[in-house]
């Protein structure tokens, strides 16, 4: 008989699902119209009543199935009882029958570290800029980021009625990416994707220095990456502390997966262990082709005032 799928593939096609569930709060907390808007370090740093529910759902659904692998989310909550409508326990039949990369078929449930971002362009989530919103789900072995989940639940919604609202893209490391198309942004143009609701002298700076043909401000770390992998821009640049390892795990493992690269601004790699610190204090440059060029022309005055 077949052996049963490796805790990897089978943690992947949970993400999945749970992923899907987080989707349909996010859209069910917007359609209510009240998002119960807190402040956390300031006006550009927002939580939802949908960044507080998709949490509660991720995590408890992931760790009632996984109950030895460590879970790391966004928001920090009461650690009030989930509600039994919040837990998703469905997985993803698909990912199931996909065979597990041979080095990863021995992974044990305490040796994986899950980021989420249960919500990510909560600003631009509040401005109705619907379509920047993902959710970010990332696994982490041995403090890389291996496999991930970005939902994006608004995707399509100024794509008319008839037009299916939402989707899922997943990837695992040795594997590839998944519920996208992949496609290389126009060769020979410098197209830079940035912050559009985080910006500084800094960041602004950096890119200059660049000299891009075109700059794309758009809300999320999930959004940015998707603009990597479907050809729309060719570098995501943000010299600028405040991007966190969750909204860095579950794109890394995708764009890494589909042979891209990311790093800080200094060109390090991110680590993703349990201790990590939360923080990126040195920024992101993430590219899907030609990363050195970005990163041969970021400026040493730009690199020497981010601090790892
Ligand atoms: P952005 O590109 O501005 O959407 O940022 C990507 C991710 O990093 C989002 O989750 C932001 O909330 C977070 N982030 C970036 N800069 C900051 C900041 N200055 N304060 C709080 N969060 C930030
Ligand atoms: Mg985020
Ligand atoms: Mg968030």
């Amino acid at each position: 008989s077949m052996a049963s799928p490796a805790l990897l593939m089978r943690v992947v096609a949970s993400a999945y699902s749970v992923a899907e569930k987080a989707a349909t709060i996010v859209r069910n907390v917007m359609s209510t119209g009240d998002l119960g808007i807190v402040e956390k370090a300031g006006p550009t740093d927002l939580q939802t009543k949908a960044d507080r529910l998709v949490q509660m759902s991720i995590c408890a659904s992931l760790a009632r199935k996984f109950p030895k692998v460590t879970i790391i989310g966004e928001e920090e909550l009461p650690t009030d009882d989930v509600t039994e409508d919040l837990i998703e326990d469905g997985h993803c039949e698909e990912i199931l029958k996909k065979p597990c990369p041979a080095q990863y078929t021995g992974i044990k449930e305490e040796e994986l570290v899950i980021w989420v971002d249960p919500l990510d362009g909560t600003k631009e989530y509040t401005e109705g800029l619907l379509d920047h919103v993902t959710v970010l789900i990332g696994i982490a072995y041995g403090g890389k980021a291996i496999a991930g989940v970005i939902n994006q639940p608004y995707y399509n919604y100024e794509a008319g009625a008839n037009a299916v609202l939402g989707r899922t893209i997943w990837g695992v490391l040795g594997m590839g990416a998944f519920g996208f198309q992949l496609t290389e942004a126009p060769a020979g143009k410098h197209i830079v994707v940035t912050t559009r609701s985080h910006s500084s002298a800094l960041v602004n700076e950096c890119i200059t220095a660049l000299n891009p043909d075109h700059v794309i401000r758009v809300g999320g770390a999930g959004n940015k990456i998707i603009q990597l992998i479907e050809g729309k821009a060719s570098a995501y640049v943000f010299a600028s502390p405040g991007c966190k390892k969750w909204d860095t795990c579950a794109p890394e493992a995708i764009l890494h997966a589909v042979g891209g690269k990311i790093t800080d601004i200094r060109g390090n790699s991110f680590q993703y262990n349990k201790e990590v610190k939360h923080m990126n204090s040195a920024g992101v440059l993430a590219t899907l082709r030609n990363y050195d060029y970005y990163a041969s022309r970021i400026p040493n005055t730009v690199k020497e005032s981010l601090v790892p």
